[in-house]
């Protein structure tokens, strides 16, 4: 078992512009590893002021007439493929920065936050290349219209800390590859990783001004929202920060993403073979210590099973490795702070008044100081109780039981929420006539893995529009009719 040593990072400046400058406020933010409570990090805590300077810098970018947007695909992609190149050469870096500030386990911070910057780089700037641009169509009156695809501009992008590698280049990917400029702001929780970013955009000779990052809080976010210089919003965080940047993006008539939260249900069926499938289990229930935004919180077990689908579930739970997110082995690291912690417990505490049984875990794992919490299963769970329908963002799991599967399906569908879920069965074509009823953005059948082919994103309160796949690129595009030659009407 290898632990990698703690971090000590301090970083004076903020990357605007294809340079590194000096913040105009004084405040800092101080990085604290959930696992050893030491800090980890300080950099400048970005201001309004910055977000103007960075604004300012990805407008001017964006409209220099012989720069990045008007670049064809192809010559995007050469200085993609370079920055793809560059993240690579820094999984390590960028594993080991995300598992010490967040509490992700070292070996899936390799895996997503380390090895997805590249690929999907790589991949968006292939997408791009192969779409096609200017599209001669033969009108319905007869005559000719081109149909363009023209970048949006500048991107106002606000990640939260789970998966902050990962959500920044579900973004960067599309809207780099599209012609667009951007300005990121990352959570405060999660700072150290995005210095890594704009290294790799420098070294990779990405054209000054095209990558911006202003780390700050929520009032910087909000600022960048409202910013008359940004014409698109890309977000990721919860439900509730996401309805207010909705409102904000409606009354601006400015394009708006949103990848929020979610409850999602994993559907057991009366034929299932759990046991032999504990690893998916644990990738679609527990994954980054339970704190990813499609976890399956709730399960539904038929009553026939229903006791031994809550045993397994218990085994699961108390079988995992909880420890140093950086030791190879973890499973299970802390939760990303106290205040976390406080939610998450808080929610324990209101599964256990309202009358749920615990069945795993329930507390705090002995002889570890930092932010962890025992992976908990809770069961004889009411669908309509506090615990299974508000999103708790930490390893605790509710199983439902269920009399049949038109009830499975209306508890799967009952929430505000819609992002997830998965059927667990022996028959996959039941499995997928199941899937097919349950209102959600993603379900996969005894597994559940974001293929980043594929489009991800969220119905009902769980978001707007999608990343992911060939179609995420269109959302950093406008398309632009020209009619080219008439119709003849009459
Ligand atoms: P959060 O909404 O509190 O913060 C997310 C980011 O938004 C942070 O950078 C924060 O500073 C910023 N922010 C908060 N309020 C803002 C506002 N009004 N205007 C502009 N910026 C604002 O979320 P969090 O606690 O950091 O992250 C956890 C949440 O993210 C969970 O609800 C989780 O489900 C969700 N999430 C969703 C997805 C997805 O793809 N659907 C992926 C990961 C996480």
């Amino acid at each position: 078992m290898s632990t990698a040593t703690e971090l000590d990072l301090t970083y004076d400046t903020l990357y605007i512009g294809g340079e590194w400058v000096a913040p105009s406020g004084n405040d800092r933010i101080t990085v604290t590893s959930p696992s050893t409570l030491q800090t980890i990090g300080v950099v400048p805590d970005g201001t309004t002021a910055d977000i103007d300077r960075a604004v300012a810098a990805a407008r001017a970018a964006f409209d220099d007439r012989t720069g990045w947007s008007s670049w064809e695909p192809e010559e995007r992609q050469v200085v993609l493929n370079r920055f793809a190149d560059e993240m690579d050469a820094r999984l390590e870096d960028t594993a080991v920065r995300t598992s010490s500030q967040n509490g992700m386990p070292i070996a899936i911070a390799r895996q997503l936050e380390g090895g997805f910057p590249g690929m999907l780089l790589r991949y968006y700037a292939d997408v791009a290349v192969k779409q096609e641009r200017e599209e001669h169509r033969p009108g319905l009156l007869g005559g000719t219209s081109v149909v363009r695809r023209t970048p949006l501009g500048v991107v106002g992008a606000i990640v939260p800390w789970n998966f902050p590698q990962a959500l920044t280049f579900l973004k960067f990917g599309p809207l780099l590859a599209a012609g667009c400029t951007v300005v990121l702001k990352p959570s405060p929780e999660t700072v150290l990783d995005a210095y890594t970013i704009a290294e790799a955009a420098e070294a990779a000779g990405v054209p000054a001004g095209v990558v911006n990052i202003v780390q700050g809080g929520r009032e910087v976010g909000a600022y960048l929202v409202e910013h008359p210089g940004v014409q698109k919003v890309a977000f990721t965080g919860s439900t509730v920060a996401g309805r207010k940047i909705g409102e904000v993006c409606g009354r601006l008539l400015k394009p708006v993403t949103l990848e929020l939260g979610g409850k999602s249900a994993a559907i057991v069926l009366d034929d299932a073979s759990l046991t032999d499938k504990m690893e998916q289990l644990f990738g679609c229930m527990l994954i980054n210590n339970g704190q990813t935004c499609w976890l399956n919180s709730r399960i539904l077990a038929p009553k026939s099973r229903y006791d031994e689908v809550v045993d397994t579930l218990s085994a699961l739970a108390n079988g995992v490795t909880i420890g140093n997110p950086l030791d190879d082995g973890t499973q299970i690291g802390p939760v990303v702070s106290q205040v976390q912690r406080d939610k998450i417990e808080g929610y324990i505490q209101k599964g256990k008044d309202g009358g749920a049984r615990v069945a795993a875990g329930g507390g705090r794992p002995e002889g570890l100081d930092g932010y962890y919490v025992q992976p908990t299963v809770f069961a004889d769970v009411d669908p309509n109780s506090v615990i299974a329908q508000e999103e708790i963002f930490g390893p605790v799991l509710s199983v439902i039981p269920y009399d049949t599967v038109d009830d499975a399906v209306e508890i799967a569908n009952g929430t505000e929420f819609g992002l997830g879920g998965t059927v667990w069965t022996e028959d996959k074509e039941r499995g997928l006539a199941v899937a097919r009823r349950v209102q959600t953005g993603t379900i996969g059948i005894n597994f559940y893995v974001n293929d980043p082919g594929s489009p991800f994103g969220g119905v009902k309160a769980s978001g707007l529009g999608r990343e992911m796949g060939p179609e995420a690129l269109g959302y950093y595009q406008a398309i632009q009719t020209v009619y080219l030659d008439p119709p003849s009407l009459g």
